[in-house]
C-alpha cells in the first residue's frame, strides 16, 4: 500500500514529542510506537527483557541496538501497524538503528522524518518540572548528552538522504501541531 503514513519523529526528551504524537495519531489515525513505552511496559510486567533494561533506563543509558531493533521489528510486522501506519517515537536513536529501520521497511518508504526542534536550555527546564521516575538530574544530563552524541548523528544520517524536515517546536501545542501537519503534507 502506498497511502499508509509512516513517520519518524525526533526531538530531545522534553521537546513535546509525546503530546505531538497524540496529535499526529488523532489526525492521521496512525499507531504510536514508542520504544520507551515498550520498555517501560516490559519493566512493569517484570519480563526478562524488563529486568535487563530497567537499570539501563534508570541510569539514562541506551538499551543495546540488538534488543531495541528486535522489539521494533516485531511490532512493525503486526497487521495493525502495516495497515494503519505508524509514528515512531524514540526510535531510531543511533545510526545503526536508522539503518536497520530502513532495511526492515524495504519498499515501504517513510512518509516523513520530523525533527521537532527545541533548544537545549528550554528542554532542560521543562524536564526538571516533569517528575518522571527516571528523571533524576544525572539521568536527564546523561540522556541529553547521549542525544547529542548518538541521536544528532542519526538525524544527520536521514538528512544526508534528504529525508528530514525541521519543525520549530516552540509555541503553543496547536501551533506546533499545525507546523507538523503541513511538514507531513509537504513530504507525503
Ligand atoms: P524515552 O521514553 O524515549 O525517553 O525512553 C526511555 C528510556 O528507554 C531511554 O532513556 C533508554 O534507556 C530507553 N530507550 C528508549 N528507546 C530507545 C532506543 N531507541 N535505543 C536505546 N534505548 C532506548
Amino acid at each position: 500500500m502506498t497511502d499508509v503514513t509512516r513517520l519518524v519523529i525526533f526531538g530531545r526528551q522534553g521537546a513535546g514529542k509525546g503530546t505531538q504524537c497524540d496529535r499526529i495519531v488523532g489526525h492521521y489515525g496512525v499507531i504510536h510506537l514508542s520504544t520507551g513505552d515498550m520498555f517501560r511496559a516490559a519493566v512493569a510486567a517484570g519480563t526478562d527483557m524488563g529486568k535487563q533494561v530497567e537499570p539501563i533506563m534508570q541510569s539514562g543509558g541506551l538499551v543495546p541496538d540488538e534488543m531495541t531493533i528486535g522489539i521494533v521489528r516485531d511490532r512493525l510486522a503486526q497487521s495493525d501497524v502495516e495497515s494503519k501506519g505508524f509514528v515512531l517515537d524514540g526510535f531510531p536513536r543511533t545510526p545503526g538503528q536508522a539503518e536497520a529501520l530502513v532495511e526492515m521497511l524495504g519498499d515501504d518508504k517513510l512518509t516523513a522524518v520530523i525533527n521537532l526542534d527545541v533548544p537545549l536550555d528550554e528542554v532542560t527546564a521543562r524536564m526538571k518540572g516533569r517528575g518522571r521516575e527516571d528523571d533524576t538530574n544525572e539521568s536527564i544530563a546523561k540522556r541529553l548528552a547521549l542525544y547529542e552524541e548518538e541521536t544528532v548523528p542519526t538525524i544527520d544520517w536521514f538528512a544526508e538522504r534528504g529525508m528530514v524536515v525541521n519543525v520549530d517546536g516552540l509555541g503553543t501545542e496547536d501551533e506546533v501541531a499545525e507546523r507538523i501537519f503541513s511538514a507531513i503534507e509537504r513530504s507525503g
